[in-house]
């Protein structure tokens, strides 16, 4: 799927995913607003944790989020509502709000793993694929695995990433995506250690449950060196400074 046919210039979007509020109510319009200075500078502040600073960022730029009969517009309420949207619509909505506040292309530098030359190159935001989840009420739900262990799994929220980077040390970024989505293993709530003992084969089955699942947005594009012409993929950084701030040196 496109990456919906959205206003731009209203920036109004639909999530691949969804908020649901205290009542069950199902919220996935999105009005945007461009980011302001303020905003930029929000961004830009390292001292705070990158998952608390674009709770901050989305607050404010989100004018309302609307289920078709009632609409969020209460910035405490929002603040809740983009803690408890999917990381899939957190992400959707970084990606909007850059394209709202500077346009749809993005121009990133590029070392061919190849020939090892640097490229420039340009996305089209708007180009991106977009997977719908296919229920957006869906928030929890079980896998039985090849081991014939049953793993209650969970659909990952903002909330749930804010937790993750705090124990983010020397453990890899696959067991702690598993470990923010699984909440029991036979009734039983795991621990980082009985992921990590978890053999390939059972947690590349809960990776593809969640892919299959969770709604997003591709961020991984396909490029073509323009020296020696090979096709490689490159993963756009949407946490990197140079998706917002494009004409800063990203050393600042
Ligand atoms: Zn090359």
């Amino acid at each position: 799927m496109d990456f919906d046919d959205a206003k731009t210039t209203q920036g109004e979007f639909e999530l691949p995913g969804s908020y649901i509020d205290d009542e069950g109510g199902i919220f996935s319009v999105v009005k945007l607003k461009e980011m302001t200075g303020k905003e930029e500078d929000i961004l830009a502040a390292r001292t705070i944790p990158f998952v608390r600073r674009v709770n901050t960022v989305l607050r404010n730029c989100i004018e309302s989020l609307s289920n078709g009969t009632k609409e969020i517009t209460d910035k405490k309420e929002l603040l809740i509502a983009v803690q408890k949207m999917t990381i899939g619509d957190r992400l959707f909505l970084i990606i909007a709000l850059r394209r709202v506040s500077l346009g749809d292309m993005f121009s990133m530098e590029i070392i061919c793993p190849d020939c090892k030359k640097q490229g420039h190159y340009s996305v089209d935001l708007k180009d991106l694929d977009v997977k719908k989840m296919e229920k957006k009420d869906l928030r929890e739900y079980e896998v039985k695995m090849p081991c014939g262990k049953v793993a209650k799994m969970k659909i990952m929220l903002g909330e749930d990433e804010s937790r993750i980077s705090k124990i983010r040390n020397e453990n890899d970024f696959l067991t702690l995506s598993l470990l923010a989505r699984v909440i029991e293993i036979d009734g039983k709530q795991p621990s980082l250690t009985t992921i990590k003992d978890l053999s390939i084969r059972d947690r590349n089955y809960l990776r593809a449950k969640m892919d299959e699942v969770e709604g997003g947005i591709e961020t991984i594009v396909d490029v073509t060196c323009s020296s020696c012409g090979t096709d490689f993929k490159t993963d756009l950084d949407v946490g990197d400074r140079n998706f917002f701030f494009p004409s800063e040196i990203s050393e600042i």
